[in-house]
């Protein structure tokens, strides 16, 4: 087994972290986003929301720029007709647009012009791979809640980030942001696992049998966590943690044999360390605002939330299982390609990334999404190296092969709608 490298692990460089004081929102309009938007409003006057982006979210984008007058830059990032935007923008003279496939990164610019230092990317999908990479080019703290792109293209950024004077990154992510201040508090060579905490979703104590009659309604339906759809899809099957998996490999440099995952249904701890004496867990009630107030004030102590923080005896019993790997299939296949490497993570995120899709357009059942996966890596060839180029063709062969593979499939949701 190889150890934990305290030295590669530094690619997160929390030495560089300063207290976000000007801060560029990616993906304002989603969940992270919403609860973002809440801490600033919690605190006011504490961090200069100047910049934002959305997808296609318009009305979204109407009601924060009314809420939050310090955003001089704004963008559009998915397909709008120039009638809309002129149509639009008219309605904010204030403040600069930027649409079209760049916008992102338009949007980064100008950020950083304004003294922008931190972004959150909180965008869904290997799409926040390009802004990721432009904003470690900037300089920015990014506060990274966009796992894709660290399973797309982890080694690409983890150089990227080893390379850069002045960037760093804080993980978002509830469970990374546990592990991230565990670790910070521990010798190294003390490692012996770091486990990352599961809920189990909603079909946990559900029968095989049962799950195949799910519907979209029963697999939005998260236990603990209010969240977008595709992570919710995700987490019902247990492929969210896969992915989180491997997120956790390419953060903080550990490989794949110290990464675990239990089951834990409450969604209290949301990581464990092992060490040689024992377990130190994190632990707060299920909110995002938590790591993501961490994120942004780290290296300082975030805000205090006394109406949201519940103390031990309040909380329901901890219990922990492991995971059945049968039970869970599209995790199992989320590790084989985890253990493949290469580019082998890089085409299960965009197979699952379209087949949630699928899932959630009525396509296709909820139990044909593993089904398609292992369609998909068992297609396709795995590459190793450090080119960006090799990643986003993986991405993109990937993409066209799980829409090509999911016409076999298609017929058979009429069983259940
Ligand atoms: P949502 O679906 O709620 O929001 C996604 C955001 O990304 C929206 O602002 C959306 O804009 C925008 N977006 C959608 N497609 C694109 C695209 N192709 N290019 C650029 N922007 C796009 O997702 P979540 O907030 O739930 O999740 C965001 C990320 O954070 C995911 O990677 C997820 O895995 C991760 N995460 C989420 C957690 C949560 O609690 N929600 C917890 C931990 C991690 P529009 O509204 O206009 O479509
Ligand atoms: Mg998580």
């Amino acid at each position: 087994m190889s150890a934990w490298n305290p030295v590669s692990a530094q690619v997160i460089a929390p030495a560089r972290s300063k207290r976000t004081e000007k801060l560029v929102l990616l993906g304002a309009s989603g969940s992270i986003g919403s609860s973002t938007l809440d801490i600033l409003r919690r605190n006011p006057g504490q961090i200069e929301l100047i910049a934002v982006s959305v997808h296609s979210s318009l009305p979204k984008l109407a009601d924060i720029l009314n809420a939050f007058p310090s955003i001089k830059y704004a963008a559009i990032t998915g397909i709008q007709s120039p009638e809309t935007l002129t149509d639009f923008s008219r309605q904010f003279g204030a403040v600069k647009f930027f649409s079209g496939a760049h916008a992102a990164n338009e949007l980064l610019n100008a950020g950083r012009a304004a003294n922008a230092d931190t972004v959150i990317s909180a965008v869904v999908g290997a799409a926040g791979i390009s802004p990721t990479l432009r904003a470690i080019e900037l300089g920015y703290k990014i506060a990274l809640a966009n796992k894709e792109t660290m399973v797309t293209a982890g080694p690409v950024i983890e150089r990227a980030l080893a390379d850069s004077k002045d960037a760093s990154m804080v993980p978002v992510d509830s469970e990374h942001n546990a592990l991230f201040q565990l670790l910070l508090g521990l010798h190294p060579s003390h490692l012996k696992l770091a486990i990352l905490t599961a809920s189990g979703g909603p079909f946990l104590n559900r029968t095989a049998e049962e799950v195949k009659r799910v519907r979209r309604e029963d697999v939005l339906n998260h236990p603990t966590w209010n969240m977008g759809p595709k992570i919710t899809v995700d987490s019902a099957g247990l492929i969210n943690k896969g992915l989180e998996i491997i997120e956790a490999m390419h953060l903080f440099s550990i490989p794949l044999e110290q990464l675990d995952v239990l089951i834990h249904p409450v969604s209290h701890v949301h990581a464990l360390v092992e060490t040689s004496d024992g377990f130190r867990f994190m632990a707060n009630r299920p909110s995002m605002l938590f790591p993501i107030a961490h994120a942004l004030y780290f290296p300082e102590p975030p805000p205090v939330y006394s109406d949201i923080v519940t103390r031990p005896d309040a909380w329901p019993s901890l219990e922990f299982r492991k995971v059945d790997e049968a039970q869970f299939p599209g995790f199992a296949l989320c590790m084989r390609a985890a253990r493949a490497g290469g580019t082998g993570p890089a085409i299960f995120n965009a197979a699952n990334e379209i087949a949630a899709g699928l899932f959630l357009d009525g396509l296709i059942q909820f139990t044909d999404i593993p089904v398609l996966l292992e369609m998909v890596l068992s297609a396709s060839s795995i590459e190793k190296g450090s080119e960006l180029g090799l990643y986003l063709e993986a991405d993109a062969r990937a993409r066209e092969s799980t829409h090509a593979l999911s016409k076999n499939l298609a017929n058979r949701i009429k069983e259940v709608v």
